[in-house]
């Protein structure tokens, strides 16, 4: 009998969703319903968007075993995926403040799931909850224990789900258990973040309590000097929501050089423009300073995994984010890192003592698998 999962990405305003037969763990069908409830648009909410894909599933004739939500924070709740009880729920509700507007999204995802699958047994995947075994000193910050104690104020991390999933599939090709393996995994993609992870753990990530700290991404800043918030509020005027704005919308690649897209960026790099070079240099030059971060908190490091549209796709961001750090045993193979194409590719020479992977993600199988674990 097939067994097969559906995995659902609701966010505020599209709901992203796959099929997957996990028997062979090929998509069935995948798709991506948008500009849910903007004006204008013929779907006025999450749910007609999902009566909408429970319409081609019936017309595809697919039987659905199982729902996996991905949920953006799970707090210090959750150390893994859960099954989805009222409890589970009310844990999502109250971390909203950390997430305002993802966990409203995955919770309504799930609500309108629940009302047309009430049968089926459907299970929620944190991107915080791989994080959850960073020790204190990689999750605290310097600030006052109160505010850890009375309100939540610590590093969570994000992106867990891709980053677990690509250091299980290095074990696999590197042929060594994951609990054996210390590695360093860059997602870069629209949003981007760095993991260090000990022994198949994560014990540090750049992302903190939101998704803004650590590197720099398409149109968020990463990590700044947060009195750059008293100068712009005293300056000119900035209110809180101004600077959310500013840092996450209109900051990153974005704010350097107009461009968020980093192959649009490569392309007027490469034709002079000053701004966009800039803005591929700033890029690289901060995912190499947390390279040299985790490799000294990992003390030996057994293999770089590169994934996300850029990390996957770059052999110059690749070779940009690894240049001089021989000293470190780390050299890329000028040829494979340039011929690294789709499935799993190793691009490092033959002395390089660190192994650089580029390792495809993928959140919507990490997703199905983590829902199979509950049948
Ligand atoms: P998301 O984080 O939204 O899932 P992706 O992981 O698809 O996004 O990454 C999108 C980023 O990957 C964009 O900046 C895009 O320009 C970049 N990208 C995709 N292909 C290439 C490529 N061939 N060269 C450089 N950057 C690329």
């Amino acid at each position: 009998m097939s067994l097969n999962i559906l995995v659902l990405n609701a966010g505020s305003s599209s709901i992203k969703y796959q099929v997957f037969d996990m028997s062979t763990q090929q998509v069935l069908i995948k798709g991506l319903i948008d500009r849910i409830g903007e004006i204008g648009s013929t779907i006025p909410n999450h749910h007609a968007a999902l009566e909408q894909i429970v319409a081609q599933l019936h017309q595809a004739h697919l039987p659905i075993q199982a729902i996996g939500h991905r949920a953006v924070h799970g707090g210090e709740a959750f150390h893994d995926a859960a099954l989805i009880t009222p409890d589970v729920m009310a844990a999502m509700r109250q971390m909203i403040p950390l997430a305002p507007l993802h966990n409203p999204a995955n919770l309504e995802g799930i609500e309108v799931a629940q009302r047309l699958f009430p049968d089926l047994p459907q299970v929620a995947v944190f991107d915080t909850a791989f994080h959850q075994t960073m020790p204190p000193v990689a999750y605290r910050y310097a600030v006052p224990t109160a505010l850890y104690e009375q309100h939540q104020v610590r590093r969570y991390g994000f992106h867990g789900t891709s980053h677990q999933y690509v250091a299980e599939q290095a074990a696999q090709y590197l042929q060594q258990p994951l609990h054996t393996l210390n590695l360093i995994t860059l997602h870069l993609g629209n949003g981007c973040s760095a993991t260090a992870i000990e022994q198949g753990k994560s014990i540090d990530t750049s992302m903190g309590l939101t998704p803004l700290e650590g590197l720099v991404m398409g149109t968020r800043c990463g990590d700044i000097d947060p009195a750059l918030h008293f100068y712009l509020s005293r300056e000119l005027n900035m209110s809180p929501q101004d600077l959310e704005a500013l840092l996450n919308k209109q900051s990153g690649l974005k704010g350097i050089c107009g461009v968020g897209d980093m192959r649009e960026i490569q392309r007027l790099a490469a034709e002079g423009d000053e701004n966009a070079q800039l803005a591929e240099a700033l890029f690289a030059y901060r995912v190499k300073k947390y390279i040299g971060a985790y490799y000294a908190v990992l003390g030996t490091v057994d293999a770089i995994i590169f994934t996300g549209g850029i990390g996957e796709n770059s052999p110059r961001i690749r070779a940009l984010s690894c240049a001089k750090l021989q000293g470190l045993g780390i050299e890329l193979d000028n040829e494979k890192n340039s011929l690294a194409s789709k499935g799993i590719s190793a691009c490092h020479s033959a002395n390089s003592r660190v192994k650089v992977l580029v390792i495809p993600t993928n959140e919507e199988l990490a997703i199905a698998r983590h829902t199979l674990k509950f049948l």
